[in-house]
C-alpha cells in the first residue's frame, strides 16, 4: 500500500518533469519548423519576383537602344510562361529627364509617355543610390555587389510603395548612342494580382494544416502602420503585430520573436567589398529593399491564440491532465485490487472460523450420542424409566444435529437463489405464534420469561410463513443464547405509517443480555461472522443465523434492524410492508434475494 502511494507519486512528479522537457521541446520545435515555413515562404515570393527580373536581362553586347527590342521580347517571353502573367501591370524605360518609354504589350512597342506620377517622388532616392554605386565610390565602404553599374545581375531595387522593381540601364558594349546616367528600367507590379493571387497561395503552401491555415497570415507595409496588404484573416494583421508567433521584414531583416533577436539573413547584400565582390555570390542577388521604413513585413500567428508559448501551454495542460487522469484511474484500480483482496481475506477466515465452528457443532452432540449409545449397548443403563432419560438424550441431540444440517443446506440454497417461497397474506399472531412454538422448548429449558405486545388489528404482511417464522426463530434462538441470566425475551408487534406513505408492520425481539459492540455492529449479517468474544466463550453457533434470517426477510420485501448496547441488551427488529400495498404478484413465488456479501 505505502509502496503503491510512493510509486504513485514518484510517478507523477517524473510525468511532472518529463512534461516540461517534452513542452520546451515542442516549443522550440513548433518555432524552428514556423521559421522554417517562413523561410521557404521568403524564398518562393523571391523567386516569383526574381523570375521577372531574370527574364529582363540584357545579353552583355546588347547596344542602346536595340536592348528596347530586347527588353519587350524578354518581357512577352516571360509573360508567356510566367505563373501570374497578370503580375507585370506595366513596363517603362524611365529617362532622367521627365521623359519616359513605356511597353505598350499589344503592339510589342515602347511608346513616348512621362515618369508616372508616383514614381517621381523616388526619383531623388533612385538618382542617389545610382551616385552611391558608382564604381568610382568602390572602396568606400558602401556594398557593391547590388549597385555596381557593371554588374547587369544586381541592383533590382524593391520599391514597396507603388510596388515596383527598378534596375538602372547599363550597358557593357560600347554603345551607338549611349544612354544617358540615370536612366531606369521600371517594372510596375499589379498590387491586385500580389494581394489575390500571390499572397494567399502563398499563405497556402506554407501555413495549411489539415483544417485549413494553421495560422493567420498577414503581410503589413511598414511605411503607414495599419497598411494590410493581405491578411489570411479580416483585422488580423492591422493591430495585432505585437503579440505574433513570427515577424519577417521581407525585404530587411528577419525577425523572430520566439528566439528573441533578429536575425541578419540572406538577401542582405554581400559584405566583401572591392572588385572581388562582383564574383561573391550573396542570396538574393536580385532583389533588395527600398527604404527600410517601408519594408513590408510577413506576419504570422498559430489560430490557436498565439504567441506559440499560449499553445504549447495549452498542449503541456492538455499532456498533464491525460496523464494525470490515468494516474488517478491507476490509484483507483490499486485501491480497489486492496479492498478486494482484504475482502477475499477476511472471507477466507470466516469461512475457515466456520468449518472450525461447525466441526465443533457436530462433535458435542455426536459424543452425547455415542456415549449414550455405549451406555445402553454395554446394559450400563438399568429399568424403563432410565431408558427413556437416555432416549430422550439421543432425541434431542439428533434434532439439534439435523436443525445444524437443515440451516446449513438452507443457506447454500440462498445463496445461490434455489430458495422457492409460497407468498400468502399472513396473520402476525399466527406468525409470532408459529415461532414461539418452535422455539418453546429451547425458551423453556433456558427458563427464559417471554413478554409479548401485540397491537390490535395488525394488518395481515404477504409472505411465507415457514421462511419468516424461521426468520423469527432465529432472533428468538439468538436471543436465548446471548440473553445472559436476565432470562428474558420481549416480543413485540405493531403497525408504523412509512416515509413513502405506506403502513409497515415492526415485529421485534428483545433481550437484556450481552449486547453488540458497535464496531461489531456492521458485520452481524456477514455471512459465517461471529463476535470474536462469544465465539471464545464457547457459545454454539456458526455465524449463519442473521444472515439467513435477513436474506429471508428481503426475499418478503422487508428487511432487519438492530440497536443494541453493550452489557445492556439488543432489539432486532423485523420490517415487513403491510399486505394491502404489497406487490400485486400472484402467490406463486418469489426467488431469495442473495445475502448481502
Ligand atoms: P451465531 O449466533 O450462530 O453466531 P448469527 O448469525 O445468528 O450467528 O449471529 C452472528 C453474531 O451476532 C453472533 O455470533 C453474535 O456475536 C451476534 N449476535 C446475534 N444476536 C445477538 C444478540 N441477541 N445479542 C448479542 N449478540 C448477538
Amino acid at each position: 500500500m505505502i509502496v503503491g502511494a510512493v510509486v504513485v507519486t514518484v510517478l507523477a512528479a517524473l510525468q511532472y518533469r518529463w512534461s516540461n522537457q517534452v513542452s520546451e521541446a515542442t516549443s522550440v520545435r513548433l518555432a524552428d519548423s514556423l521559421q522554417m515555413s517562413m523561410i521557404n515562404w521568403h524564398l518562393d515570393f523571391f523567386r516569383d519576383l526574381s523570375e521577372i527580373g531574370l527574364a529582363m536581362r540584357m545579353d552583355p553586347d546588347s547596344r542602346y537602344p536595340d536592348e528596347l527590342e530586347e527588353y519587350a521580347r524578354h518581357f512577352a517571353e516571360w509573360r508567356s510562361q510566367a505563373k501570374y502573367p497578370g503580375l507585370v501591370s506595366n513596363l517603362y524605360i524611365l529617362k532622367s529627364s521627365d521623359q519616359a518609354l513605356r511597353l505598350n504589350p499589344t503592339s510589342r512597342q515602347f511608346e513616348p509617355d512621362v515618369w508616372p506620377p508616383e514614381f517621381r517622388s523616388l526619383r531623388e532616392a533612385l538618382q542617389y543610390a545610382l551616385r552611391r554605386s558608382s564604381p568610382d565610390r568602390a572602396g568606400e565602404g558602401f556594398p557593391e555587389s547590388f549597385f555596381s553599374l557593371g554588374n547587369p545581375l544586381a541592383g533590382w531595387r524593391f520599391e514597396p510603395s507603388i510596388p515596383a522593381l527598378f534596375h538602372p540601364i547599363v550597358s557593357r558594349a560600347p554603345a551607338r548612342e549611349q544612354p544617358e546616367p540615370g536612366d531606369w528600367v521600371a517594372i510596375e507590379l499589379n498590387r491586385t494580382v500580389i494581394e489575390t493571387q500571390v499572397l494567399p497561395a502563398l499563405a497556402q503552401a506554407y501555413f495549411r494544416g489539415t483544417e485549413g491555415l494553421d495560422f493567420e497570415v498577414a503581410v503589413v507595409s511598414g511605411n503607414q502602420p495599419g497598411d494590410v496588404i493581405y491578411s489570411s484573416d479580416p483585422g488580423f494583421g492591422g493591430q495585432e503585430i505585437a503579440n505574433a508567433d513570427g515577424i519577417m521584414n521581407i525585404f530587411g531583416h528577419v525577425q523572430d520573436t520566439v528566439l528573441g533577436s533578429p536575425i541578419h539573413v540572406f538577401h542582405r547584400p554581400s559584405e566583401n567589398t572591392g572588385p572581388a565582390a562582383f564574383g561573391g555570390i550573396s542570396w538574393f542577388p536580385l532583389l533588395q529593399e527600398g527604404a527600410e521604413d517601408q519594408d513590408w513585413k510577413l506576419v504570422v500567428r498559430h489560430r490557436r491564440g498565439g504567441p506559440l508559448g499560449a499553445f504549447v501551454v495549452e498542449m503541456r495542460r492538455r499532456d498533464l491532465a491525460i496523464s494525470f487522469g490515468a494516474l488517478f484511474l491507476l490509484v483507483i484500480s490499486m485501491a480497489m485490487v486492496i479492498i478486494a483482496g482484504n475482502r477475499a481475506q477476511r472471507l477466507a477466515k470466516l469461512q475457515v472460523d466456520f468449518v472450525t465452528a461447525v466441526s465443533h457443532e457436530l462433535r458435542t452432540p455426536l459424543t452425547v450420542i455415542s456415549s449414550a449409545a455405549d451406555n445402553i449397548a454395554h446394559g450400563v443403563v438399568e429399568g424403563k424409566q432410565q431408558l427413556a432419560q437416555y432416549g430422550t438424550v439421543i432425541r434431542n441431540q439428533a434434532r439439534q444435529l439435523s436443525g445444524l444440517v437443515e440451516q446449513i443446506l438452507l443457506f447454500a440454497a440462498t445463496g445461490q437463489g434455489r430458495q422457492r417461497y409460497d407468498l400468502r397474506p399472513l396473520e402476525i399472531p399466527e406468525l409470532i405464534e408459529a415461532a414461539l412454538a418452535s422455539t418453546r422448548e429451547l425458551v423453556q429449558s433456558a427458563q427464559f420469561t417471554v413478554e409479548r405486545e401485540i397491537a390490535p388489528d395488525l394488518p395481515a404482511v404477504r409472505g411465507d410463513l415457514s421462511a419468516l417464522s424461521q426468520c423469527l426463530q432465529n432472533l428468538i434462538t439468538n436471543a436465548v443464547k446471548y440473553g445472559s441470566e436476565q432470562r428474558w425475551l420481549g416480543v413485540r408487534a405493531r403497525v408504523l405509517e412509512t416515509s413513502m406513505g405506506g403502513r409497515e408492520v415492526q415485529i421485534s425481539v428483545a433481550d437484556r443480555g450481552i449486547g453488540i459492540s458497535p464496531a461489531e455492529l456492521p458485520h452481524i449479517f456477514e455471512p459465517f461472522y461471529r463476535s470474536p468474544s462469544v465465539a471464545a466463550a464457547q457459545v454454539h453457533g456458526t455465524g449463519l443465523g442473521l444472515p439467513l434470517a435477513m436474506s429471508m426477510a428481503r426475499a418478503m420485501k422487508g428487511r432487519i434492524t438492530v440497536t443494541s448496547q453493550p452489557g445492556r441488551g439488543s432489539t432486532f427488529t423485523l420490517h415487513l410492508p403491510a399486505a394491502e400495498q404489497a406487490t400485486r404478484k400472484t402467490d406463486v413465488e418469489a426467488k431469495a434475494v442473495g445475502v448481502s456479501q
